[in-house]
């Protein structure tokens, strides 16, 4: 009989989300009747695939207590750090000991409430058997352009090769500590704004999975009505 696949999510939640301009981190801002994280970790409960969630927040977070997901038994807190990827490094590091090498990690940002079941399970489907791993991903709509600093175009990027990288991003426990903590001990560390980025640093490609329009960041303060609209429309 083959060994069962154990799935962990990792969700780096330490931001101050400076964009949002905001009194509280954005993801605890309110968000239809609840918090943008409370959310986000609710829909990862509902996937109903995880072993447990490891959640980064920050040292003196005084919102994660009061939230009623962060005493669920999957969840388990670990200490953010000073950008994603540490954050990230130590959610991980969380998991040592009840996580083995082989076992798969999705990485999902605590600002992505509109996240799909549909998405964690296509997600996952389309990558349980490969090599490296990947991420959801989306084309762009619009014509991309290199600009230099002083504000002038300089060529027109060929969009049909361009994905924008969402999250979840789903790779092997063991593989990816390691890719994060190269990248931390390297020169580019400033370069690993996520997951995939460290693993391409080591030479590997992980791959691009389709995922959903509605799967948006909230970065700025439009986006909370925006993601109101999405989930009014996934009920
Ligand atoms: O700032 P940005 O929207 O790119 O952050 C993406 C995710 O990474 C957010 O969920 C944020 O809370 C998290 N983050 C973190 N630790 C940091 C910076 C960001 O966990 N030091």
């Amino acid at each position: 009989m083959s060994e069962a696949i154990t799935y962990w999510a990792v969700v780096p939640a330490a931001g101050v989300g400076k964009r949002m301009q905001a009194g509280r981190p954005k993801q605890y801002l309110q968000l239809a009747g609840s918090s943008v994280l409370q959310r986000t970790l609710t829909r990862l409960l509902q996937a109903d695939v995880f072993q447990g969630i490891a959640v980064a927040v920050s040292r003196a977070d005084p919102y994660w207590p009061e939230l009623a997901v962060s005493g669920n038994p999957l969840v388990i807190t670990a200490e953010g750090g000073r950008e994603r990827a540490d954050s990230v490094l130590n959610a991980l590091q969380a998991l040592h000991g009840q996580a083995s090498d082989n076992d798969w990690v999705l990485v999902h940002d605590a600002a992505r409430p509109c996240l799909t079941i549909s998405d964690i399970h296509l997600l996952i489907a389309t990558l349980r058997d490969d090599p490296v791993g990947g991420i959801l991903a989306l084309p762009s709509p619009d014509t991309l352009k290199h600009v230099e600093e002083d504000g002038r175009i300089t060529a027109s990027i060929d969009r049909s090769r361009v994905w924008r990288a969402l999250t979840p991003q789903m790779f092997r426990y063991g593989m990816l500590r390691a890719a994060l903590q190269s990248a931390a001990a390297g020169e580019q560390r400033d370069a690993v704004t996520d997951e995939a980025s460290a693993l391409e640093m080591q030479g590997l490609q992980p791959k691009i999975v389709e995922g959903r329009s509605d799967n948006i960041k909230i970065t700025r303060p439009e986006d909370l009505a925006l993601a109101n609209f999405y989930l009014e429309q996934q009920c």
